[in-house]
């Protein structure tokens, strides 16, 4: 049998770290990775045969629980005519047409091969439509790995962008201007002294990426409302929170019309998929309909296009979001009961199929109470719940999944893991 070790040692031979996407190598949570071998509904086994409960879901795509036989079999029958055309298919206009009439603000849609590609394509059409170069992000949102997202706030008075990563140009990161999430204030005062050269501002509208940080009361309608008034667009990037907070997405659940949305994880059913739309007279601008260059040898892809549509048709069962707001109630409940229990300072936050562990006694609504909770007993219940079947995101700044494989019972054993692990993380 290879075990996990043995291809970990192998990995790090030949891949960056050992791993294709950074946060998969443990780095934060210490230790080492566990290799999958096969997953199942709400379950990971790894190449030694141990099966652990997953709420990382794929990062988020598995909202319906790993290798559902409706996705499974549309791949399967896909499959069957070939891998890739290079021309336009149905599956695409099909993609397209569902996109549209499940999030209404969404009138045209391109479809492209990640997250990643979506908001920085975003960012491009909203330079190309608006004639202006700015634009603003959140300290503590992840909008993939794009060059102008890659920026933590600086320190001058207008938090020009500081690159947070060797290689992304200073002078591009002094076009990403950063804010606090959930400062209104501090955005309305950004956007009074330079609105005018703010091409878009994008924000995760459930942030995601800095563990899980709900929008106060009316925070979006205000961002909103700014954008409106200084003629800048309104990018809701829902890579994270579509069709998983609501079947609409964030922008539903908060009754929020961004201008252009971003689409990844959910849409492609596990496969590489990401999509990118919005207003028409904005869509309109890409090429070949406009000047705005962008394209991809592999987009809509008809493999990727017939898991995407199958996850869509299922997410469309009626009672579907109930049923996962109801089950991450009950695990996040749950959880909340078992560290008071251990007496562990303990919060959480929530939101339908998402949600966030902080180890502090404080409700979480700031990247800076985020960032100031106990990561080290978080890294202690990380690996107290990992060596009991559980696997949670290794980062404490990670958002946890549930999906509708996550029944009552997995979450009956979960708390059974919990319960213990919470009591040995507060040693
Ligand atoms: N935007 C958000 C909100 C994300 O959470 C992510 C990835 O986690 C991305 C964009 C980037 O997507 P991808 O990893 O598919 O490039």
């Amino acid at each position: 049998m290879t075990t996990n070790h043995e291809l970990f040692q192998r990995a790090l031979a030949r891949i960056p770290g050992g791993v294709n996407s950074p946060v998969r190598a443990f780095k934060s949570v210490g230790g080492e990775p566990f290799f999958t071998a096969r997953a199942d509904g709400a379950c990971l086994w790894d190449v030694e045969g141990t099966r652990y409960i997953d709420y990382v879901g794929s990062w988020g795509p598995m909202v319906v629980g790993h290798n559902h036989p409706h996705v499974r079999e549309a791949v399967a029958r896909a499959i069957q005519d070939g891998l890739s055309f290079g021309t336009p298919c149905p599956a695409e206009v099909t993609m397209a047409e569902t996109i549209a009439k499940l999030v209404p603000s969404v009138e045209v849609v391109r479809m492209v091969n990640s997250g990643t590609e979506a908001t920085m394509s975003a960012i491009r059409l909203a330079r190309g439509f608006t004639g202006r170069t700015r634009i603003v992000k959140f300290e503590g949102c992840y909008h993939g790995h794009g060059d102008a997202f890659l920026v933590k706030a600086g320190s001058g008075a207008l938090t020009l962008g500081v690159p947070t990563s060797p290689g992304v140009p200073k002078a591009l990161a002094d076009l990403t201007l950063t804010l606090p999430y959930n400062d209104l204030a501090a955005a309305r005062k950004l956007f009074s002294e330079v609105g005018d050269e703010i091409a878009a501002l994008i924000i995760e509208p459930v942030a995601g990426n800095m563990n899980c940080i709900l929008p106060r009361d009316g925070y979006l309608a205000g961002l909103r409302e700014l954008c409106t008034q200084h003629g800048a667009l309104l990018i809701f990037d829902e890579v994270m929170t579509g069709f998983r907070v609501a079947l609409g997405g964030a922008q539903a659940l908060y009754g929020v019309k961004p201008d252009l949305s971003t689409f990844g994880k959910i849409i492609g059913g596990g496969m590489p998929v990401g999509a990118y739309g919005g207003r028409r007279d904005i869509m309109q601008m890409v090429a070949p309909a406009g000047p705005v260059y962008q394209a991809g040898t592999l987009s809509g892809n008809p493999v990727a296009m017939a898991a995407g549509l199958a996850m869509l048709e299922l997410i469309q069962t009626p009672n579907f979001y109930d049923e996962l707001d109801r089950r991450t109630r009950l695990l996040t409940d749950t959880l909340s009961a078992a560290a008071l229990e251990a007496g562990v300072p303990f919060s959480v936050n929530r939101v339908c199929g998402m949600f966030g562990l902080f180890f502090t006694a404080q409700n979480v609504e700031t990247y800076a109470q985020a960032t100031a909770c106990d990561v080290a007993m978080f890294n202690r219940f990380f690996h107290g719940m990992l060596k009991r079947g559980v696997y949670l995101a290794p980062s404490a700044f990670e958002a946890g999944f549930v999906s509708i494989a996550h029944t009552d019972q997995v979450i009956a054993d979960t708390l059974a893991a919990a319960r213990a692990a919470f009591a040995e993380a507060a040693q």
